[in-house]
């Protein structure tokens, strides 16, 4: 049959059909929320109560949802995760800096801490659909690693690296809000808002350990150049006022903060870690039970919970992608350069379960119309 005449019966279908990685699935309540609270605060000075208010809120809520050990801030600036890792080459890494990369993101960020000011960073590095581990090693004194890697659905555990003075940061920008984590083993546990955290781009949120924090006032101290836009000092001074150093995206504060509420009333961390438990395990059942999907991290230990990646053999998984985005399901094709026949699905913790669900009968009655 050919894909235009595909009609996916609505029984079928997910009842919200966004899967996208990032940016991800925002809640109807969250968008409805900011019709309202928008009116007092977007367009408003961010300097004064109204918006500082939005971003305390969001703060706090951060705080109590990964119940933030003592000392430890929750510290945002503008710019995303990308804008974060030159953050962190100019802010965090004294000398040198060990980054593990096993996907497009661990390696991106292991190429910003290739930086001028610093000696060339040691890369430990894993295929595509395994991880690679950190490893504490002379001369080091910043370790870095993603927790979930977005682009191949690969997930480690967070753990601080044994290294005497160190500090080791996680890039939680698709497991935040999804994932378990014990903050206190890691110092710099950072993401932006448009994945786990159902909001929109342009922001970076770091929660930073009292080292983190220490080693920030000691490179700010040295003498070094740091771009203004880039200094963490900077962005700390202004998160303890609930503020950024420049102007942030207020919709994007507001709506992070509708969803760490909304966790937060739900059951926080443990309730959002069992929700997308729930839709992997309803993702990855299906694709081992059916003769033309598999999931593509074959160790199971290593499969993420909120990024899903399936392979498809005997059948283009570019076409069921595109049938699915006709019939109002978007955003499953795999990451671009991965360049698998493959479906990337998310499983934030915004997205029902019974919705993955009935994305995997969904895609049962368009392979068996392509065969
Ligand atoms: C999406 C993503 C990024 C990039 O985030 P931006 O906010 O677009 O800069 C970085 N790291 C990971 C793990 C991601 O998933």
């Amino acid at each position: 049959m050919a894909t235009a005449d595909i009609t996916i019966p609505e029984d079928l279908k997910p009842a919200d059909g966004r899967f996208g990685a990032g940016p991800s699935k925002v809640p109807a309540s969250a968008v409805n929320a900011l019709a309202e609270r928008g009116l007092d605060t977007m367009g408003t000075s961010h300097r004064k109560s109204a918006v500082k208010k939005q971003v305390k809120r969001l703060q706090e809520g951060l705080a109590e949802f990964y119940s933030l050990p003592e000392g430890y801030e929750v510290v945002l600036g503008v710019g995303g995760t990308t804008a974060f890792w030159d953050v962190a080459a100019f802010s965090l890494v004294r000398t040198k800096a060990q980054a593990a990369t096993f996907g497009e993101f661990g390696s991106k960020f292991a190429k910003e801490l290739a930086a001028p000011h610093l000696e060339a960073p040691s890369v430990r590095k894993a295929e595509p659909g395994s991880a690679a581990r950190l490893e504490a090693e002379e001369g080091v004194d910043f370790y870095a690693t993603p927790h979930n890697e977005t682009s191949t659905g690969v997930a480690v555990d967070v753990r601080r690296v044994a290294a005497e003075g160190a500090l080791t940061a996680h890039d939680a920008t698709s497991s935040a809000m999804g994932l378990a984590v014990d903050v206190n083993e890691t110092d710099c546990y950072y993401f932006a808002p448009q994945k786990g955290l159902a909001s929109d781009g342009g922001l970076w949120i770091a929660l930073m350990s009292p080292a983190a924090l220490e080693r920030t006032e000691e490179i700010a101290a040295s003498g070094r150049h740091i771009p203004g836009f880039l200094d963490l000092k900077t962005a700390v001074d202004n998160s303890r006022k609930n503020q950024t150093y420049n102007t942030p995206a207020v919709a994007t504060v507001i709506l992070a903060a509708e969803q760490t509420d909304l966790l937060n009333s739900q059951g926080g961390l443990d309730y959002a870690v069992k929700r997308c438990a729930a839709s992997a395990e309803n993702l990855y059942s299906w694709a081992e039970s059916r003769d033309f999907a598999s999931p593509y991290v074959t160790d199971a230990a290593l499969r993420s919970n909120v990024v899903g990646t399936v392979d498809f053999e005997g059948v283009d998984a570019a076409e069921i992608a595109a049938v699915l985005r006709a019939n109002g399901i978007l955003d499953t094709e795999p990451y671009r350069k991965l360049g698998r026949n493959q479906l990337r699905i998310a499983m934030y913790p915004a997205v029902d379960p019974a919705d993955v669900a009935k994305l995997t009968e969904s895609i049962d009655y368009v392979v068996e119309r392509l065969a």
